[in-house]
């Protein structure tokens, strides 16, 4: 008999490889390739020496299947005497939280284990010991490859994709660009120390603090000594010392660089001895001359839960913010991306693209590389029917995010009419023109068919939803004052 996902919830052994598996793996491939491709692999079922493993689209396990079938058996193998085969299958097999993808929810666990350059090797490395399955999900980049890391070696890996040159500026990141600019120019500068970068996930935090340690690094006049590493790590490494009664070690490796980079602060909420110990850390740097970089998802003064000296030290520098990126950023960024990639992307795709995925930069390249990879494979160019069959389940879940009913709201309190008039039979050009914008935002932003967009307007018909299209598009191309509302719209509704 097959056991289905919920049972092997019930099976805490599976579990707990099934995630030691996937770490690995994350650790091998670097993280944009995993989340391309493997995140969404779920645990389907186990039969006598089988185990399933599913994807949500046939491309993704054809693909999945050719580049790590292998690698997942033999990973399987050496978790797990008994499991001979790996069988990799199509379905959307809902996770049970214990078997979710951590990396999922944590996109802060990043950066120290995506060194491209470890590559799958070829033989199985010894298993580590074990951890208890409930422990916190740090094998990929925590305690386990520490330890056997040498103390002195403070900073984490840096990204090579990671520097200025590769970028992007727009509206939204202009000044925490060159505010990173301007540190790894002339590290403490008086008003620049520290900087304090913060922004939501995905949108280059972590990108320009690896930019400005590589432009650290690499220039040859006076090189500085950079440490980089994830508030994560600082506090692993922080509780190593303290066990291995090294702490004194650990604070003067700490106090010897010139510049310290912590990525990702909001990590220490609620870890009170390693804020305390990076607020000592902190002074002192800042004593001496050197310059601090820190990043975090929100600004000083917003991190509740920070002790509060901590807050005013880290607000006494240079504050910058990165925004949410605009439809033109990450036009920008799409092409740049392409371009670097050699492969030829149309116009409307990367459009499309621009207008569906919203969320972040991390989300929007991960799409833009299965594209890539895709037309690289089977050597066809991108078009927007292929960006629809390769990106099914990407998009589906960025459709999700806008109702109809969000959209109704929006525009109605933007034109000033009432929410009812969004279904009401009134004709007056002041409710009408808003009611068609409502309708042409829905047929652009949701997957819904012009039917159902008619039913969730008053019960119209389908031909109705086609001409608000129509003659939407058609004054968009005439007024450009109404062409930017509605674009103004649509944004607002993405964001
Ligand atoms: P954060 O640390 O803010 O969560 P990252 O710095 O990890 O985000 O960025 C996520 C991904 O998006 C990275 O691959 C990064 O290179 C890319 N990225 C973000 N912003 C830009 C940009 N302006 N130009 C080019 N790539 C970007
Ligand atoms: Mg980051």
């Amino acid at each position: 008999m097959t056991t289905t996902a919920p049972e092997i919830v019930e099976m805490p052994q599976i579990v707990a490889q099934w995630t030691r598996i996937k770490a690995r793996l994350q650790a091998e491939v670097g993280e944009v390739e995993y989340r391309t491709w493997l995140r969404q692999m779920t645990l389907a079922g186990m039969e006598g020496d089988e185990i399933t493993v599913n994807l949500p689209t046939r491309f993704l396990r054809d693909w999945v299947s050719s580049r790590y079938g292998g690698r997942l058996r033999t990973l399987w193998q050496s978790e797990n005497i008994d499991i001979r085969r790996v069988e990799i299958g199509v379905g959307q097999t809902v996770a049970p939280a214990s078997l979710a993808d951590n990396t999922a929810a944590a996109p802060a666990r990043r950066v120290e284990s995506v060194r491209p350059a470890a590559v799958a090797p070829a033989a199985v490395p010894p298993v580590q010991p074990l951890q208890a399955p409930s422990a916190p999900p740090v094998a990929t980049n925590g305690f386990n490859d520490e330890r056997s890391e040498p103390k002195s070696d403070l900073a984490a890996p840096l990204d090579p994709r990671f520097t200025f040159e590769g970028f992007v500026v727009g509206k939204p990141n202009e000044f925490a660009y060159a505010c990173a600019r301007r540190v790894a120019e002339r590290p403490s500068s008086p008003g620049f120390n520290p900087l304090f970068l913060y922004g939501g996930v995905g949108l280059g935090k972590t990108h320009l603090m690896h930019a400005i340690a590589w432009e650290l690094t690499d220039r040859t006049a006076a090189p500085v000594s950079v440490a980089y590493m994830s508030a994560e790590k600082f506090m692993y490494r922080f509780i190593a010392a303290i066990r291995s009664q090294s702490t004194m070690e650990f604070k003067e490796n700490l106090r010897s660089v010139d510049v310290l980079m912590i990525d990702d602060l909001q990590f220490l909420i609620g870890k009170d001895n390693t804020q305390e110990e990076f607020f000592h850390t902190f002074n002192y740097l800042v004593e001496q001359g050197k310059q601090i970089v820190v990043s975090a998802d929100k600004s000083p003064s917003d991190l509740n839960g920070l002790e509060h000296r901590l807050r005013t030290r880290l607000g006494c520098g240079m504050v910058a913010d990165l925004h949410s990126t605009t439809y033109e950023l990450r036009i920008s960024i799409l092409e740049a991306k392409a371009a670097r990639a050699g492969v030829d992307v149309p116009v409307k795709v990367l459009e499309f693209l621009a207008h569906k995925i919203t969320s972040n930069v991390r989300e929007l390249e991960g799409a833009l590389n299965r594209l890539v990879a895709h037309a690289n494979l089977f050597g066809r160019p991108v078009t927007l029917e292929t960006t629809h069959e390769v990106l099914h389940d990407i998009l589906k879940a960025h459709d999700r995010r806008v109702t109809i009913e969000e959209i109704q709201k929006k525009v109605a309190e933007h034109y000033s009419i009432r929410l009812t008039d969004m279904s009401s039979a009134r004709r007056a050009r002041a409710v009408a023109r808003p009611r068609q914008v409502a309708m042409y935002l829905a047929k652009q932003l949701t997957s819904r068919s012009l039917p159902e967009i008619g039913r969730k307007f008053g019960n119209r018909d389908h031909t109705t939803v086609m001409h608000a299209v129509s003659r939407v598009t058609e004054l968009m191309d005439r007024d450009g004052t109404f062409a930017e509302d509605v674009e103004l719209l649509r944004r607002l509704l993405e964001s």
